[in-house]
């Protein structure tokens, strides 16, 4: 069995769920070792209103005996048909595509926004086939997502020659109220940050203006940076982001699969900018973290340009998974659309707790960095912490983390209570005390 980048000769450790509820995963380790555990990740940020919840079990079962699946090819059913309202209302989009995961999502906003601009550009016209991205970003395992993922990150030179030559800009300067501890002390230095992103600003025209010729957009993460570094960005990178792209005729693609559902504090991560996409990607909490379901929405003007008639009929939208519009993860997105007028409170609530337990952490000895945005919470190692010891040292205090890289971080469940964002605190402390001792102590 391959687990996620994980290795077959050398595989990692693994706990077997036992049960979940509420925000507890029960875990048994290999020697029988039992432990209930408050899931920090809400299972890679899906999770959001916890396991068994009952509204979302409901409509599951509900659909379950009415039919689970059904191709949607010449077919269509009420989940789907209530789900792509919901999300166009939701997103200020007009159209959307329904996927099977985040990264196919990703694929088909790539393949939606060279269509598109090929039928604006003409077939005598060279085409626009590149994209505009940022370092550091993440956008999804499958070949066409990884190319604009960070090169390193991305292990771009691993599949040279398989991935398509995007075009890389720097990152935007940071979003400095984010930071928490000694880093927090330049926060109201806004001339800092000011020039900090006017000295971005120019070198991200510059890079978009020498590449134009050749790109059909500019794909993003907004304001958070997630598998690529759980980096939040000033905001104001959007707004230049837009400008660039309504200069040069590109498309902004948003990529909104970690920030969306008010992770980040707002609706949408485009939200704390008011910036407005031409293509928006969906995905993770999408369903709560029930089934896998993404969706990949466009202006009425981006779906008039990819379906516009050439030699007689109108152009299709070339992309049809076998389990698009799936029934079940349809009727369980709804479930968990009709909870989500109570996640702005929730997230400000655990952006305060939040703040409150990490603040302090900002300063033990090997934390570099300390950052909170929405219900999002980073410590960054000076060194890279050990995945087996961080996950025992959190286990032992009672919380399920999956660090990566220099990064131990929590995305927690919006059920989660003040007092277990207390407890998830309080073991990212100890993961990172425990880390900082396997790495030597002494930094
Ligand atoms: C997780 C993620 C993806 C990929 O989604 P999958 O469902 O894992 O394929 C793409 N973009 C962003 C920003 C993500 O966080």
């Amino acid at each position: 069995m391959w687990h996620p980048y994980a290795s077959a000769a050398a595989p990692p450790t693994t706990y077997r769920v036992a049960g979940a509820h509420g925000v507890t995963l029960e875990l048994e380790a290999a020697g029988g070792e039992r432990f209930d555990v408050i899931d920090a990740m809400s299972s890679w940020w899906s999770a959001i209103h916890g396991y068994r919840h009952p509204h979302l079990d409901t409509a599951l079962h509900a659909q379950a005996d009415a039919f689970a699946h059904v191709m949607f090819g010449g077919l269509t059913h009420d989940p789907a048909i209530t789900l792509g309202e919901r999300l166009c209302a939701l997103t200020g989009m007009d159209r959307v595509f329904l996927a099977d995961s985040g990264s196919v999502s990703v694929e088909v906003a790539l393949k939606m926004a060279i269509q598109a601009q090929s039928a604006r550009d003409g077939v005598d016209s060279p085409p626009r086939t590149q994209f505009l991205t940022i370092r550091g970003g993440y956008h999804g395992d499958t070949t066409g997502a990884m190319s604009v993922c960070d090169p390193v990150g991305g292990l771009h030179a691993l599949f040279r020659g398989a991935l398509a030559p995007q075009v890389f800009a720097p990152t935007p300067p940071p979003w400095r109220p984010c930071l928490l501890g000694p880093a927090s002390a330049q926060a109201d230095k806004a001339d800092v940050a000011e020039a900090e992103l006017a000295e971005w600003a120019a070198r991200f025209r510059a890079v978009a203006a020498e590449h134009a010729g050749s790109l059909a957009g500019v794909i993003v993460e907004p304001v958070l940076q997630g598998a690529g570094g759980m980096r939040p960005y000033d905001p104001r990178a959007l707004t230049v982001m837009r400008e660039v792209c309504d200069e040069l005729g590109l498309l902004l693609i948003l990529d909104e699969i970690a920030t969306g559902f008010h992770r980040t504090g707002a609706p949408w991560g485009a939200s704390h900018a008011g910036v407005r996409a031409d293509i928006v990607c969906v995905g993770k909490a999408l369903t709560g973290g029930y089934l896998s379901l993404a969706a990949t929405l466009c202006t009425a003007e981006v779906a008039a340009l990819v379906s516009r008639t050439a030699e007689g009929s109108p152009s299709a939208l070339m992309h049809g998974p076998t389990f698009m519009g799936n029934p079940l993860a349809c009727a369980v997105a709804n479930a968990s659309l009709d909870l989500i007028e109570q996640a702005p409170a929730a997230v400000l609530r655990l952006e305060a707790a939040l703040r409150r337990g990490l603040g302090p952490l900002a300063a033990l000895p090997g934390v570099a960095e300390a950052r909170v945005l929405g219900a999002v919470g980073v410590l960054v190692m000076e060194h890279p912490a050990s995945l087996d010891v961080a996950t025992r040292a959190a286990l032992e205090a009672g919380v399920w983390i999956r660090p990566f890289g220099r990064l131990l971080y929590t995305m927690p469940p919006y059920i989660a209570s003040d007092a277990e964002v207390a407890r998830i605190c309080a073991a990212l402390g100890a993961a990172a005390t425990a880390s900082h001792a396997q790495a030597g102590g002494d930094s």
